[in-house]
């Protein structure tokens, strides 16, 4: 695993978006061996309280240690997962072994995990939903579960059905992305989000002179805070972008100013603390460079 210097981040292997079809099938191979092997792992990024500066849970984030490739980004092999339907495998996967690690970290402390259009189109994803979080043993308002825009393009029946089994059983449902993918105000309206994510690409270059995106964080922020859910704001990086989104009042915060994904062991040391969370981010987007 190659790691920078500066922040130990995981270098990436880069997608090559016109990778032949000899090279999909061969990694569709090696997924579907990762999957038998146990080479999968979730590694849990902090979400941070803005105005405590507590952590109040994490996100999942799929890795993949390839054996030639090294550290695979989930945005490279979900879509092989999807198209080779894998990801039944790996979101359950996913489900199960998020609850099994909630239920060793304190009771007030929660999870998303990120379920795939493909996912939430499964009529047995209730079951497996419900059946993770009986194992585990875990209260279901721990578990958060991020969809985003795309479950509406097909605006079926089974998309209201999902979301009533998904808030029967009690769990917590985020949408992810937002803003990002075909927004529709009536998504907000129809569906019983607890929370919206808003998109990394909107806090990027928020504090330059000019940006818009300061505006359109502050909009979603109030529309979010009218219809009773909480805000996040993706990829944090710098102070002053923290000073900015908790300014235009987003309610949560998840990024590199507080931490990268962690593997479980660092992800439970970070609750030993009191839950405290420390920025340690550059002040300005020129220093971070
Ligand atoms: P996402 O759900 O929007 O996750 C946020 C992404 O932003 C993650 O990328 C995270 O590592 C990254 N990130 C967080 N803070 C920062 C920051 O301050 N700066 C920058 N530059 N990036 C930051 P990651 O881990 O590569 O995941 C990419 C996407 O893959 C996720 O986007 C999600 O859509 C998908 N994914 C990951 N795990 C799973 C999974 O278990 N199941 C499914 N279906 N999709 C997954
Ligand atoms: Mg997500
Ligand atoms: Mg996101
Ligand atoms: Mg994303």
């Amino acid at each position: 695993a190659a790691k920078d210097g500066g922040r130990g981040r995981h270098h990436f292997y880069a997608p090559d978006l016109h990778a032949d079809a000899e090279e999909r099938s061969k990694l569709e191979r090696d997924l579907r061996d990762a999957i038998a092997e146990g080479n999968l792992e979730l590694h849990y990024q902090p979400v941070v309280h803005i105005a405590t500066e507590k952590i109040v849970g994490f996100e999942a984030l799929l890795r993949w240690h390839h054996p030639a490739h090294g550290w695979m980004s989930p945005a490279k092999f979900i879509p092989i997962a999807e198209e080779s339907g894998l990801i039944g495998a790996i979101g359950e996967w996913a489900i199960r072994t998020a609850c099994q690690d909630l239920a060793r970290w304190p009771h007030d402390v929660r999870c998303a995990v990120n379920v795939s259009t493909l996912q939430f189109k499964n009529p047995e994803l209730p079951f497996i939903v419900e059946d993770a979080i009986d194992s585990a043993g875990i209260h279901p308002g721990r578990l958060e579960l991020e969809i985003t825009e795309s479950v509406f393009l097909t605006d079926d029946e089974g998309t209201d059905a999902m979301f009533a089994a998904l808030k029967q059983i009690g769990v917590r449902l985020a949408l992810d992305d937002f803003g990002t993918g075909y927004s529709s105000l009536g998504y907000l309206k129809k569906a019983p989000f607890d929370k919206i994510k808003i998109d990394r690409s909107f806090v990027q270059g928020a504090t330059e002179r000019g940006s818009k995106n300061g505006a359109i964080i502050a909009s979603i922020t109030s529309l979010a805070q009218a219809l009773g859910m909480d805000t996040t704001a993706e990829g944090v990086e710098t102070l002053d972008e923290l000073d900015l989104v908790r300014m235009f009042g987003c309610s949560h915060v998840q990024g590199y100013i507080y931490d990268q994904p962690l593997d479980v062991v660092t992800a439970s040391s970070r609750l030993a603390t009191g839950f405290d969370a420390v920025a340690k981010g550059p002040r300005s987007a020129r220093a971070a460079r």
